[in-house]
């Protein structure tokens, strides 16, 4: 019965595990092109990149890890080339 109280509520949001596809990067964390070629200015980490372990999920921090580690890198490579944009 849900008649009386007390009651107690958690706010929930969809989130996303990780994904098994999106754009490829390369290891400055800059998306490519067709061609393989860096777009200059277009970085991609987490889950708005493409999986770095593809349909695999490797186990607990598989997602976290690169997304921190690229996010880092991404940030990083476009502090020192910010210049040439
Ligand atoms: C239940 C669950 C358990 C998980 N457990 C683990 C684990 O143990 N280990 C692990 O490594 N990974 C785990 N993950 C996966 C991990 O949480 C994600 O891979 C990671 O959070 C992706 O990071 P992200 O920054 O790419 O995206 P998100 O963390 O989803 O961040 C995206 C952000 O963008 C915001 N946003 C969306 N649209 C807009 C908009 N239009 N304008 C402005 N902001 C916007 C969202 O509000 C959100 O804050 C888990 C995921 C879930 C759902």
């Amino acid at each position: 019965m849900m008649d009386q109280g007390p009651y107690y509520a958690v706010k929930m949001e969809s989130g996303a595990l990780g994904t098994a596809g999106g754009p490829k990067t390369n290891g400055n964390a800059q998306v490519l092109d067709w061609s393989g070629n860096p777009i200059p200015g277009l970085y991609a980490a987490g889950n708005a990149m493409a999986a770095v372990l593809g349909e695999a999920y490797g186990g607990a921090g598989g997602t976290l890890g690169p997304g921190m580690t690229f996010g880092y890198i991404a940030g990083r490579h476009l502090g020192t080339h910010i210049s040439n944009h």
